[in-house]
């Protein structure tokens, strides 16, 4: 799948009034050997009611996955692509996630010092919980960190990180920094930083001696839910939602896609699209939603300070690990070659841990071309060392994509961890 895949065919949903409900909506994957066969899907797919789920190969990553309404099933398969259901009924996934967990304060003794209670990860939580998890976590950890807000969203959200350092001092090292949830339903990622923010306190609390190291040497920005109000839409209103709630005048669709809209490369043909109604909607301007605005001025900030070694943006699903450019195909990375090697040292670390396969690559080669992206003006811009985009799991749609249980939280946490630190010691 590569640059059409981006900028077509991703029509959102009209907004409902109710909360959304996918009984019977079919993951379906249709394979597209190029771009021409793309466009030609694209098109043919026009008046269906279907969601784009994005680039689901479940090994080589052509193609893409759609969920399609019950209503439109039949007549999807009149049009006779090539194509072959991946997941029968995206609401029961949905079902399966279980319910939202209200989290007030989970720490096992308020005021000592101690780490919130591992249960948190057992089940998914509202944006309060997150917002109170980080507060917890970074009480638990008093002269090392400090709760910060890059700025605030559309609808004045907190776009709410943990700052964490070591035997430097607050602010003297060069930054490692994690956003997630720019996406808004791929819920996963959020808990995935928050247990690794989790496991490098408690690591370095216990003089383990990656964590200790990677810490007194690198001060980390880490912002779970960057898009707070689609993160808050996907559990009110639309599971699905991927964009933010920004409105814009004369539009009929509300939402821009905030990675996308990043100024720099932002309007490259074919990475994102100029249709409010699409769901890698790139905005009117280069940088013109909030979300954008907040995170690049905290990003630079940070970068001007001290330098950023180390920066990703983390989304699911597929296992990836994605190197700049997204672009560019022909664009090369200055120090690609290191940045493959480290990829590949992560690729193995997480894999020992549960036997996951995470393919790694530059953007563009590996999924599709992106236009406006978080990881090209970190890099670029902003001169991290390294600036990658995660996918997490599952591999593919037929695993349940961006819906999965609870249960899969702490593994994804487990192995990413253990990628992270095959990183840090190789530093
Ligand atoms: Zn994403």
């Amino acid at each position: 799948m590569k640059a059409v895949a981006a900028a077509l065919g991703l029509i959102a949903l009209p907004l409902a009034a109710a909360k959304v409900s996918y009984k019977g909506y079919q993951a379906i994957h249709i394979d597209t050997a190029d771009d021409l066969a793309h466009q030609g899907v694209a098109k043919a797919l026009k008046g269906l009611n279907y969601v784009n789920l994005g680039c689901g190969g479940e090994s080589d990553h052509s193609g893409f996955d759609i969920a399609v309404a019950p209503d439109s099933l039949s007549a999807f398969k009149k049009l006779g692509l090539e194509s072959k259901i991946v997941r029968e009924d995206i609401g029961a996934d949905i079902d399966a996630e279980g319910d939202i967990t209200p989290y007030v304060s989970m720490r096992k003794d308020n005021g000592s010092g101690a780490l919130p209670d591992i249960a948190y990860f057992d089940s998914y939580h509202d944006f309060e919980g997150h917002l109170q998890f980080l507060k917890d976590l970074s009480a638990a950890f008093p002269d090392n960190s400090e709760i910060f807000s890059a700025g605030d969203s559309v609808e004045g959200r907190p776009l709410q990180g943990i700052h964490i350092w070591g035997s430097g001092g607050a602010g003297s090292k060069p930054a490692i920094i994690w956003h997630a949830t720019v996406h808004a339903r791929e819920w996963i990622t959020a808990p995935t930083v928050e247990y690794m923010a989790y496991k490098l306190i408690e690591g370095y609390q216990n003089g383990d001696e990656t964590p200790k190291a990677t810490l007194d040497n690198y001060d980390f920005y880490i912002i779970p839910v960057v898009n707070p109000d689609g993160f808050v839409y996907t559990q009110t209103e639309d599971r699905m939602w991927r964009k933010n709630r920004q409105e814009r005048d004369g539009a009929r669709c509300v939402g821009t896609d905030v990675n996308r809209n990043w100024p720099h490369k932002w309007d490259v043909d074919g990475g994102s699209s100029p249709d409010p109604c699409a769901e890698t909607y790139r905005g009117e301007e280069p940088g013109d939603t909030p979300e954008n605005a907040a995170l690049r001025n905290h990003t630079q900030a940070v970068g001007e300070a001290n330098g950023i070694k180390f920066y990703v943006d983390w989304h699911s699903f597929s296992q990836l690990i994605l190197l700049p450019y997204g672009y560019s195909c022909s664009a090369e990375a200055d120090n690609i070659d290191q940045q493959m090697k480290l990829a590949g040292g992560v690729a193995e670390a997480i894999k020992g841990v549960n036997g996951l396969n995470f393919a790694y690559g530059p953007t563009c080669e590996t999924i599709y071309q992106t236009a406006g992206g978080s990881n090209d003006w970190v890099f670029d811009i902003a001169g991290a060392e390294l600036a990658w985009a995660f996918e997490l799991r599952p591999q593919g749609g037929g695993s349940g994509g961006f819906a999965i249980p609870p249960d899969n939280i702490v593994p994804s946490g487990e192995e990413n961890w253990a990628g992270m630190l095959n990183l840090f010691a190789a530093f």
